[in-house]
């Protein structure tokens, strides 16, 4: 029987200790604020946005919109980031990608100050990671799949782990967070022979192509822990990078999709405000 790695009960139990820090920092006369960042009017963004602004509130933080024309200039938007840096009641900010395609993405997030680049975008922030420091904010949702292995009891030390995609969002973070934790690693991508024979040597495996179903049988076996961070779109149905149903009863444990690395990720980005507050 595969255990369901579900992500409510994580971030319930991340939410809790947060609660208790923001209660804290309140009677230090301190309320962890948020700025989130919003270039034009794309309805996913906004819906985000929405998603975070009442996760700050539920959580008794504060957040700020900063909402800006499409057509702003990559000049005006680093100026605005900076500007963000520089000021004392922001803890944090979370910038909505993509940007627009006038814009220079990579230069943009570098502007971000490490410590407020809640969502690890900018090269501070990913090189504080890199260099394995431990005060480095990761990208959330590789942030995320550590929480879900440590609330579960799952201990990367001593094991194998492989990564499938190695993008600067989620692959190449979370291999480096697993890495951080005592596991050895192999990060997988598009060119990596018999990928599926890599991947059923691993102990955790984790799943970040953004191709649907791409995980079966073949890259799994028993005693492994698998999780789904792909969100794909089938016929209008959400779903991971792994086809649940052929890794079921084989793998010792596996998050689903929806429901399970996802649950996590805003848990996360929230973790990384009230920090950003504490450190200040
Ligand atoms: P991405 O930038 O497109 O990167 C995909 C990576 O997967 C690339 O490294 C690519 O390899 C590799 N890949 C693609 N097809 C492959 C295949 N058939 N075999 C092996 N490797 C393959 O995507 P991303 O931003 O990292 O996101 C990955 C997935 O995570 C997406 O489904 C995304 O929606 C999801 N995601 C979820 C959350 C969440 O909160 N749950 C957050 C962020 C992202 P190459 O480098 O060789 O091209």
């Amino acid at each position: 029987m595969t255990q369901k790695l579900l992500g409510a009960p994580v971030a319930e139990a991340m939410l809790a200790d947060l609660t208790r820090r923001v209660a804290a920092l309140k009677e230090k006369g301190v309320t962890p604020k948020l700025a989130v960042i919003r270039i034009g009017e794309k309805p996913g963004d906004m819906a985000y946005e929405r998603s975070v602004l009442r996760d700050c509130e539920n959580l008794a933080c504060a957040a700020e919109s900063v909402v800006l024309p499409e057509e702003l200039t990559q000049e005006a938007l680093i100026a605005r980031i900076q500007a963000l840096n520089a000021d004392e009641t922001v803890h944090g900010c979370l910038l909505l990608r993509p940007l627009p395609k006038h814009m220079d993405a990579a230069l943009v997030c570098d502007a971000l100050a490490p410590g407020k680049d809640l969502d690890g975008m900018g090269r501070g922030a990913l090189g504080a990671l890199f260099a394995g420091r431990k005060d480095a904010f990761a990208p959330c949702t590789a942030q995320a799949c550590m929480e879900l292995l440590r609330h579960y009891g799952i201990e990367p030390a001593g094991k194998r782990a492989a990564v499938v995609g190695r993008s600067l969002v989620i692959g190449r973070p979370v291999a480096q967070l697993l890495l951080q934790a005592d596991a050895t690693v192999t990060l997988c991508h598009s060119r990596t022979p018999d990928i599926a024979a890599v991947c059923r040597e691993a102990d955790i495996l984790i799943a970040a192509a953004g191709q649907a179903g791409l995980v079966d049988e073949r890259f799994t076996r028993a005693g492994q822990v698998v999780l789904d961070v792909g969100v794909n779109r089938v016929d209008g149905k959400l779903c991971g990078d792994v086809r649940y149903e052929a890794i079921d009863g084989v793998a010792a444990a596996a998050s689903p999709v929806p429901g399970g690395v996802g649950k996590v990720t805003p848990a996360v980005l929230m973790a990384h405000l009230v920090e950003a507050a504490e450190r200040a």
